[in-house]
């Protein structure tokens, strides 16, 4: 689960998060959306541990990660949490197999497991033919699915994604979507995905709407959990 309580945050004069209150129950998909510049980035990177918030704490299964310190964090973020953004941000000179390995790495998985647990997830992904390409050989859709392994290769209890489908076409994004409703059910990962795709959202088991850095709706209901 993630609680979420009353988050601010300002870039200089800027308050861009102006008083966040949202629980996510375990095993749901979360969408949020709203207008550009609504906050929902900044949202998404706090509960991600990638960003502090100026004040408010975050919960993550129970663990409030607004006290833990750098190191703390990384680990936290590195085996707790699994990101997908727009943009695939693989590396370029590895291995579609090398780079779902590399969180499993981090967390200091022997290297034996680790490639085996990502074979599984590329297969999982429909991705077993393409083991050994580079991300440059592979299509966008491709790339994406490469980006979501990379993102369960630690088994994360939480899946954040930012704008997944943004960049693909509507066949690759209709599969993206599916698989984070897989996710969802099979696996009973907690999702939260910022997206401007309102059929997504509709399918989603909540929908946050969020407008100059405050909740609009969607949140009330959850705050008494
Ligand atoms: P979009 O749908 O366009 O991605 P968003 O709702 O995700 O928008 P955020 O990315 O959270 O919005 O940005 C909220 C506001 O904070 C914007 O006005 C943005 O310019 C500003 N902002 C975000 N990150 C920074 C930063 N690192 N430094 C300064 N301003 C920032």
């Amino acid at each position: 689960m993630i609680k979420v309580e009353k988050i601010t945050k300002s870039f200089g004069d800027l308050q861009v998060l102006k008083g966040i209150d949202l629980v996510v129950p375990a095993g749901k998909l979360y969408s949020i959306v709203g207008p550009s510049g609504a906050g929902k980035t900044t949202l998404l990177q706090i509960i991600g541990t990638l960003s502090q918030p100026a004040a408010g704490n975050v919960f993550i299964n129970g663990q409030n990660i607004s006290i833990m310190n750098e190191r703390q964090l990384s680990d936290f973020r590195n085996r707790q949490i699994g990101f997908v953004f727009q943009f695939h941000y693989l590396l370029p000179e590895f291995s579609a197999l090398e780079n779902v390995c590399i969180p499993a790495f981090i967390a200091k998985t022997p290297k034996k497991e680790a490639e085996q647990k990502a074979k599984e997830y590329l297969d999982f992904l429909g991705l077993s033919h393409r083991l050994n390409h580079k991300p440059g050989e592979l299509s966008g859709g491709e790339r994406q699915r490469v980006a979501v392994a990379r993102a369960l290769i630690n088994n994360p209890a939480i899946i954040l994604a930012d704008e997944p489908s943004g960049n693909l076409d509507t066949k690759n994004r209709e599969d993206l979507h599916e698989l984070f409703f897989t996710l969802r059910d099979k696996f009973k990962q907690t999702l939260v995905i910022v997206t401007h795709d309102e059929s997504f959202a509709a399918q989603s088991d909540a929908i946050i709407r969020m407008k100059d850095g405050l909740i609009e709706s969607g949140g009330e209901s959850n705050l008494a959990i």
